[in-house]
């Protein structure tokens, strides 16, 4: 392993200490071995240096080291890149985790996020003014990979992508630039970032639209696994009010007292519903999810539009194995039902999940070249995945999933949302973008044509 000392001598690591604000970290300071750690513990690696960035200014001193130095650069927002992008060895972590300030503009109705934030931080921020935009339903997963990869969450069918409601973006590029991108200002690298993920430079701080949501009826309702539940959920959604965002999952059920315990551990289904429409019409909503299927178990109720997005929060802490893929469909045919049935009977683990979002309503407002994220015929995006904490059961879990793909595929359109695709998936990023693709390579060749921003699903130059 080459060290941060084999690139940049004691003079040099100096003069970079004193011209940052934020803090360096290299292998044997006490603080490394929590530095370099992923999310994801199927990717242990050993980066030679840890840039802890504190603002926008630090952000280019550590593209500019990477690209003079040649050092493979992992840019970090919120870290949880189920592929490992995160991360790397031998090279430079520009971990954006401490800058996380949110400011909101009531008046005009849009939140200016850092490029380290979470959705906790956004969403804590916002409701204070009884706004929100779509984002992430794990509070602790980062504003930045979400948003730059299309972003899918409760609030989708009615506000659109995440990527749909920036407004404005700050990027530093591959040439040491920080350039503001909007409409008007570098409109093509500002089409770029909604959709193609980090490939153009490192966002410091997003401008997002809001909208009026305050409390929302939320929360799981569990029925046993069986197709015809999945087979009302898919009529259920085009009919719904945009205002009810409903994510079918198949999961174990977990061992909480609003589930009898006979159905703790057993493969069930599972629609967690938020609803962010009037409160009047709450009770249409519970009988919505009540002619689904036999409830065997369910725990909705009004809450802050923040609290339904901590739901799996501890279920999902850092330092747990995962290995995902992810799909695109038109609709939801009985053929995929009958694979998540059959792949669901075997979930290898209490955190793994089939969940399928719906994307249909305000995402299909917005045209297939509009932005870089191209699927806007597909009403859903599927992410399978086994999350499971002992090593010894990586073979299984990630022949179960490759299994489920191949079992999938044929159900599925060709690309597959690149936020819930794994390392080994880089031959599905040109699918992903479909007639996108071109332009995409061609902004990335104006912006960074030494691909210094490689550690993603990548765009080549
Ligand atoms: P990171 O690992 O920090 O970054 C992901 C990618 O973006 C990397 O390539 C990285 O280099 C790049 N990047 C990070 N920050 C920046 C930046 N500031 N500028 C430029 N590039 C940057 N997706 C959904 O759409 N909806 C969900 O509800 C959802 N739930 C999830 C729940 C969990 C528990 C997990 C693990 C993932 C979930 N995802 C979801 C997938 C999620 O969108 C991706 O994992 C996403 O990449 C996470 O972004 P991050 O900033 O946390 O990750």
């Amino acid at each position: 392993m080459t060290t941060y000392q084999a690139v940049l001598d004691d003079r040099q690591l100096e003069e970079l200490r004193e011209s940052v604000h934020g803090d360096i970290v290299q292998p044997g300071d006490p603080g490394y071995d929590t530095a370099r750690r992923a999310y994801n513990a199927m990717h242990d690696r050993h980066p030679a240096l840890v840039l802890q960035a504190a603002d926008a200014s630090d952000v280019l001193a550590g593209v500019n080291l990477a690209r003079q130095r040649g050092l493979p650069l992992a840019v970090r927002g919120g870290g949880h890149a189920v592929a490992g992008y995160a991360t790397c060895d031998d090279g430079l972590v520009l971990d954006l985790g401490r800058m996380r300030g949110v400011r909101v503009d009531p008046e005009r109705r849009t939140a200016r996020a850092e490029g380290g934030c979470t959705w906790a931080d956004l969403n804590h921020a916002t409701h204070a003014f009884g706004l929100a935009t779509t984002g992430g339903i794990v509070s602790t997963t980062g504003v930045a990979g979400l948003t730059l990869g299309g972003g899918m969450g409760y609030l989708s069918r009615r506000c659109g992508l995440a990527c749909d409601n920036l407004v404005s973006a700050d990027v530093v590029t591959a040439d040491g630039r920080l350039l503001m991108c909007d409409e008007d200002r570098n409109p093509d690298l500002f089409w770029a970032v909604r959709g193609g993920g980090g490939n153009f430079g490192v966002v410091t701080s997003f401008e997002f639209r809001l909208h009026p949501v305050g409390d929302v009826l939320a929360g799981p309702t569990f029925y046993p696994l069986d197709g015809d539940v999945a087979r009302r959920y898919r009529e259920l959604i085009p009919e719904a009010p945009e205002e009810l965002g409903a994510l079918l999952g198949v999961v174990l059920g977990p061992p909480a007292p609003f589930l009898p315990e006979r159905w703790h551990g057993r493969p069930v289904m599972v629609v967690l519903t938020c609803w962010s429409g009037p409160g009047e019409e709450d009770g249409q909503v519970r009988a919505r999810l009540a002619a689904l299927g036999p409830v065997i178990g369910q725990h909705v109720a009004r809450m802050p539009y923040p609290v339904i997005n901590t739901l799996f929060d501890d279920e999902m802490p850092t330092g747990l194995y995962h290995y995902w893929k992810g799909y695109f469909s038109r609709e939801l045919t009985d053929g995929a039902i009958d694979v998540h049935l059959a792949y669901g009977a075997a979930l290898p683990s209490l955190q793994s999940d089939t969940l399928i979002f719906p994307i249909d309503g305000a995402c299909h407002r917005v045209g297939p070249g509009e932005t870089a994220f191209a699927y806007r015929d597909a009403a859903f995006s599927t992410g399978i995945g086994p999350s499971f904490t002992d090593p010894a059961d990586i073979a299984a879990n990630v022949g179960w999933c490759r299994a489920y793909d191949a079992a999938l595929r044929p159900h599925s359109q060709e690309g597959g949302y690149v936020n819930f695709l794994d390392a080994d998936d880089q031959d599905r990023v040109r699918a992903n973008y479909r007639q996108n693709y071109e332009r995409l390579v061609a902004v990335k060749r104006r912006y960074d044509p030494g691909n210094l921003f490689r550690l993603n699903q990548n765009i080549a130059p």
